[in-house]
C-alpha cells in the first residue's frame, strides 16, 4: 500500500536518504557555521499555547504527571524576540521587478549548490540563545564532522531527510533559495528539553522537542518541518498576532501541505490536506490542523477529558479572544479552508497555479505586516489578475473561495 510521506520515519529507502548516506563522510575537522541574521522575530510555534495549556490543566486537574510545558519561558522567548526585532527595509518587488529577476511562473530553477543543512542536539536540555544550536550531529555535506562523538541518531536522520524534502520543493516550485533567498543554512536542533512538546523557529534557527506521552517526536515530520522552514520565509513580513498571525500560520500550512503532496507526487485530489498526520501517540488518523475540515483534525482522550480541534473554517466563526497571540493557530483555518477550496477547484498540482498565487501573495503582494485576511485575499486575487489575467475561471474560483469562508462577502 502507498504510504504517503508526512511521518517519514519509515522512508529511509528513498533516493534522497541515499544522497545523505553517500555524501556523509563525517571525519574531518570541526566546522564553523556563520549564524544568519535573524530573520524574523516570530517565536513561531507548530502547536498552539491555548492546546497546550488546555492539555496542562487537564493534566493537573486529573493529577496526572506533570511535564514541563515551557509557557513562562515561551513567552520571555517571545517578549525578547519581539524586542530584537530588526525590520528590514522592504522586501516586496513589484511583478515587473521579479520577472527582471528572473522568478516568474514558467522560471526554471538554474542549478544552484544545495544550502548547508545540519542537525545539532540540544542533548535534552533547553538550551539558552547563546548556546543553540547544541552539538553538531550531521550534515548535507560531507567535509563536516561532530564536535565529538555521539551514536547515530534516527532522528537527526529524519531531520536532515525532511529539511531536504521541504527544500527541495521550494526551490523547485518557487525558485526559493534558503530561508530568505540567499541560501543561508538550515540550522536546526533536535532534542530540545525534556519531553518537549512542540517545533519552533526562533527567528534564525528551528528547534524540536522529541515529544512526551501525548505527542511523537516532532522533527519526524515532514508537514511540521516545513511548516517551520516557512515561517523562515515568511519572516517578519506578517505579525504573529491577530488576523496577521492567523495568515502567517496559514502560509506555514499551506506550504506544509505543498511540500507533502510535492514529495509524494500527489494531485490534490489525493492529498490528505492534514498537517502532522499521526502526531498525537495511538491516534494514528488524527492530526494537527486539516486544512480540508478545520474544526475536525483530532478528537483526543486525555485521561478523562477528551480535547478537540476548535479550528473555526468560516470567517464569522472565528476567535476574538486574546488566547494563542489572538488566535493564531485557530484563525488559521479559516483562510486553510479557502486555499483548499481553490486548489481541489482548480485540480492538478497544488504547487502549481495555487501554489504560486499564494507564493507571489507572500512575497510581492503588497501585504502590510498587520494584514487582515480580507487584504490577504484581496492580494490573491491582484496576483492572480496579474499572473493569470485571460483566466477567468481560475479567478472565479479563487473569488468563490474566499466567499464561501465568509473573508469576501
Ligand atoms: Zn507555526
Amino acid at each position: 500500500m502507498f504510504c504517503q510521506i508526512d511521518h517519514v520515519i519509515a522512508q529511509r529507502s528513498h533516493p534522497i536518504i541515499k544522497t545523505f548516506e553517500q555524501t556523509g563522510n563525517l571525519s574531518g575537522r570541526t566546522v564553523t557555521i556563520e549564524t544568519p541574521n535573524q530573520i524574523a522575530s516570530c517565536h513561531c510555534s507548530i502547536i498552539p499555547s491555548s492546546l497546550i495549556n488546555q492539555i496542562e490543566r487537564i493534566r493537573q486537574d486529573q493529577h496526572a504527571e506533570i511535564v514541563p510545558i515551557h509557557i513562562t519561558h515561551d513567552a520571555e522567548r517571545y517578549e525578547r524576540f519581539r524586542q530584537q526585532r530588526n525590520q528590514p527595509g522592504s522586501t516586496i518587488r513589484s511583478l515587473v521587478e521579479l520577472e527582471r529577476m528572473g522568478l516568474s511562473t514558467t522560471r526554471k530553477p538554474t542549478a544552484r549548490p544545495r544550502p548547508i543543512m545540519n542537525v545539532y542536539s540540544a542533548q535534552n536540555q533547553e538550551l539558552t540563545d547563546e548556546q543553540l544550536p547544541g552539538i553538531f550531529m550531521l550534515s548535507n555535506k560531507a567535509k563536516q564532522i561532530p564536535d565529538q562523538k555521539l551514536p547515530p541518531d534516527q532522528t537527526a536522520e529524519v531531520t536532515l531527510t525532511n529539511t531536504n524534502y521541504a527544500y527541495t520543493c521550494f526551490w523547485q516550485s518557487f525558485g526559493q533559495y534558503g530561508i530568505t533567498g540567499n541560501g543561508e543554512p538550515y540550522i536546526s536542533t533536535i532534542h530540545y528539553g525534556q519531553d518537549f512538546e512542540n517545533a519552533f523557529f526562533n527567528g534564525w534557527q528551528f528547534i524540536y522537542g522529541d515529544g512526551s506521552d501525548l505527542f511523537e517526536s516532532f522533527a519526524e515530520f515532514l508537514s511540521v518541518v516545513s511548516h517551520e522552514l516557512w515561517h523562515g520565509v515568511t519572516g517578519s513580513r506578517l505579525n504573529y498576532f491577530n488576523e496577521a498571525g492567523a495568515l502567517n500560520e496559514h502560509l506555514s500550512d499551506v506550504f506544509a501541505s505543498i511540500a507533502i503532496q510535492f514529495t509524494n507526487q500527489q494531485t490534490v485530489d489525493k492529498g490528505s490536506w492534514l498537517i502532522a498526520k499521526g502526531i498525537f501517540k495511538g491516534y494514528p488518523n488524527d492530526a494537527l490542523r486539516s486544512m480540508k475540515e478545520p474544526g475536525k483534525a483530532y478528537d483526543i482522550q486525555l485521561g478523562e477529558t477528551v480535547i478537540k480541534d476548535e479550528q473555526p473554517d468560516h470567517y464569522q466563526q472565528r476567535y476574538e479572544g486574546s488566547e494563542d497571540n489572538g488566535g493564531v493557530h485557530i484563525n488559521s483555518g479559516i483562510p486553510n479552508k479557502a486555499f483548499y477550496l481553490f486548489a481541489t477547484s482548480v485540480g492538478g498540482n497544488v504547487w502549481e497555479k495555487p501554489g504560486l498565487i499564494w507564493y507571489h501573495t507572500l512575497k510581492n503582494g503588497l501585504l502590510k505586516k498587520n494584514a487582515t485576511m480580507q487584504q490577504f485575499a484581496e492580494a490573491t486575487i491582484q496576483i492572480t489578475h496579474q499572473l493569470y489575467s485571460t483566466d477567468l475561471e481560475l479567478q472565479n474560483h479563487l473569488l468563490r473561495a474566499w466567499r464561501e469562508v465568509g473573508v469576501l462577502i
